[in-house]
This record gives structure tokens, C-alpha cells and sequence, in this order.
């Protein structure tokens, strides 16, 4: 069946009141200026504030708007994902509530996708009103995850972007939980490209990504795509056997010559300090590997939809007449 939708929009939202009556002005203005049919998707990834409330509002005058409403909060990954299940459009953009990433940047997207690229990615040159500690953390992310994958996941860039049907379909077939979208745009392939863009202070609002979810995005970032980390805790394995063996060596033959038995308490304690301390890591690092695995083979979906605005069924991908 041939849908009509030509662009489908998907905003993730956790607690954004403040910022959502000017997030969809602003959208609707750019993909008004489209001349083309479009959907905006606003995913509510279980906000406690007002967030719900005022969205309902706007669906109820705008039927190009339509509202998920996830059961509780799943996480930005999970909102993203359930946007391109449902989007329908032949392209599909994925970009912030918070107007951070500028909307009117899609229509520099479209441009390249009418030019045929599959898949047209917000590039980062700066980030404007961001701590230096984010800019840092995530600066230093991105290059680590980079050095550590065989697939070229483009630095600088977060989840602003546009997709093609194609890459859409190929994303929803992929059945892993613990998702980081990013890189699974890379892993798929097809003709990629780059928009620049900079990157705006919060309209409102303050960050709803803490340090905890940070940490939890560059560790799913990081074992999705990289086995580094264990091949790292075998080699400090390696040379810690070595150390160990090469000091107790050097340890008995001094003791042999000198004929004494000066082993200092002091020494021993510390390098086994050391040695636990690497066992342990070693052990946390197989631990997130694990924990993922884990996580696959309950097979729980990656999110539950308690309700939908302007969807003739709850959770059931189809355009409604309006
Ligand atoms: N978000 C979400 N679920 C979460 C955290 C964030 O849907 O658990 C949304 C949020 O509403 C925003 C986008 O993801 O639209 C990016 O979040 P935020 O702007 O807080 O992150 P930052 O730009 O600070 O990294
Ligand atoms: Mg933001």
C-alpha cells in the first residue's frame, strides 16, 4: 500500500513542557514550507510534567500531529525507535524537542536526499550553551568509540537526522534492545552524507540526559559495536602475569644473593591491590557485556505504548483520514 506521507518528523520528549508550543511552531513552519505531505511523530517517553497535556492540545488542532505515549520513561533510544516504527513518511527525520538542533536545518536534509543520499546526518561544528564537561565528555566519546569499531561512526554527530524509507525499514528489522541508534544508522549502510550545523542552547528546560544516562548511552555505544573492551582486559591479564612473574623472579634471585628475606609487606599489598583491582575491572567489563546479552534473551519489547493521539488504533502504524 502506497501512503501519501512524505515526510515523517519524530521528536522524542521527556518533560519538555516548557519548550514544546515553540518546538512544533517552529517544525511546522519548516515542513509547511515543504509544500508536501508530512507527519510530525512526538514520542512522550513517560513525562511527569505537563508534557502530555499541552501535545494532546496541538493534535487536536492539527492532525498532522500525532502523540505515542509510552507506559513509563524507556529512554531517548527507545522514543526514537518507536518514531520509526510508526513514522510512515518516505523520509524520515529524527531530531530533539528542544530546538538544539535547529528544524530549519531539515530542509538543507531534504535537499540532499532529493539529491539521492539515503541517509543525511546533523554534523556538530559547534555546541553553543553546553557545559564544558558535556562538551568534553562527549568530544573524547566520540573519538574513543571511533578508534574502537571497524564501522565508520561519523564523530560529532548525535541523533538529528534524516533517513530514507529504505534505511527506516532496514533499522525496524533490526531486533536488538539495548540500541544505539547512531550507530546502527552507520552499521546499515547506504549512500551517506553530512549537514553542518550549530548546535543551539536549550530553548528552555534543562538537560534530561544526567550523567547516569550519559554513561549508559556511551556503554551501549561502546559494546554494540566493539569487543576492544574484553580484548583490552585479556591483554591487562596478559602483562599483569607478566609483571607478577617477572618481579617474583627478580624478588627470589636478589633474596638468593643477598641471602636475606627483606619482602617487603608494603610492595606485596600494593601489587596485589593492583592485580585485584584489574581482575575486578576485567570482571565489570565482561559484566556489561553480559548484562546485555541478558537483556536480549528475556526478548521484552524495547518499549510498551499505553496510548496514541490521532492513530486509529493504539500502536497500529496506518494514516488516519482526516
Ligand atoms: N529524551 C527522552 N527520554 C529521556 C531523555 C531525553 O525522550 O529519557 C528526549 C528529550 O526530551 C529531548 C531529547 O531526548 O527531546 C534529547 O534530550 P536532551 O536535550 O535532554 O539531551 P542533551 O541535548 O542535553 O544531550
Ligand atoms: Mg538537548
Amino acid at each position: 500500500m502506497r501512503n501519501s506521507t512524505v515526510y515523517s518528523v519524530v521528536v522524542p520528549l521527556y518533560n519538555e513542557e516548557l519548550v514544546i508550543d515553540e518546538s512544533y511552531r517552529r517544525l511546522k513552519k519548516v515542513m509547511d514550507s515543504t509544500k508536501e505531505n508530512y507527519e510530525i511523530v512526538f514520542i512522550n517517553d513517560g513525562s511527569s510534567d505537563k508534557t502530555v497535556e499541552k501535545v494532546e492540545k496541538i493534535c487536536k488542532i492539527d492532525t498532522k500531529i500525532k502523540l505515542i505515549n509510552f507506559s513509563r520513561n524507556f529512554g531517548h533510544q527507545a522514543a526514537i525507535t518507536a518514531g520509526m516504527d510508526m513514522a510512515l513518511g518516505d523520509a524520515v527525520v529524527v531530531i530533539d524537542a528542544d530546538l538544539q538542533d535547529p528544524p530549519e536545518v531539515i530542509l538543507n536534509m531534504i535537499e540532499k536526499w532529493k539529491e539521492g543520499y539515503h541517509v543525511v546526518y546533523g554534523k556538530r561544528v559547534k555546541r553553543e550553551g553546553e557545559t564544558f564537561f558535556k562538551k568534553f565528555t562527549a568530544k573524547m566519546f566520540y573519538r574513543t568509540l571511533k578508534s574502537m569499531t571497524s564501522i565508520n561512526i561519523p564523530v560529532d554527530t548525535g541523533d538529528f537526522r534524516l533517513i530514507d524509507r529504505k534505511v527506516c525499514d532496514a533499522l525496524v528489522s533490526l531486533p536488538e534492545k539495548n540500541r544505539y541508534v547512531r550507530g546502527l544508522v552507520s552499521w546499515v549502510g547506504y549512500k551517506q552524507t553530512y549537514v553542518e550545523f550549530v548546535r543551539q542552547e536549550r530553548f528552555a528546560g534543562d538537560s534530561k540526559y544526567p550523567l547516569r544516562k550519559m554513561m549508559k548511552l556511551a556503554l551501549d555505544g561502546i559494546t554494540s559495536f566493539s569487543f576492544k573492551p574484553l580484548v583490552f582486559a585479556g591483554y591487562f591479564g596478559g602483562l599483569a602475569f607478566l609483571a607478577g612473574m617477572i618481579s617474583s623472579i627478580a624478588i627470589v634471585i636478589k633474596d638468593l644473593i643477598q641471602r636475606t628475606d627483606i619482602l617487603s609487606l608494603g610492595l606485596v599489598l600494593s601489587m596485589n591491590i593492583m592485580f585485584f583491582g584489574i581482575t575486578l575491572g576485567s570482571i565489570g567489563i565482561m559484566g556489561q557485556y553480559i548484562g546485555r546479552i541478558f537483556d536480549e534473551s528475556k526478548g521484552r519489547p524495547i518499549y510498551i505504548i499505553e496510548s496514541t493521539v490521532n492513530y486509529k488504533k493504539a500502536g497500529e502504524k496506518c494514516e488516519i483520514s482526516s
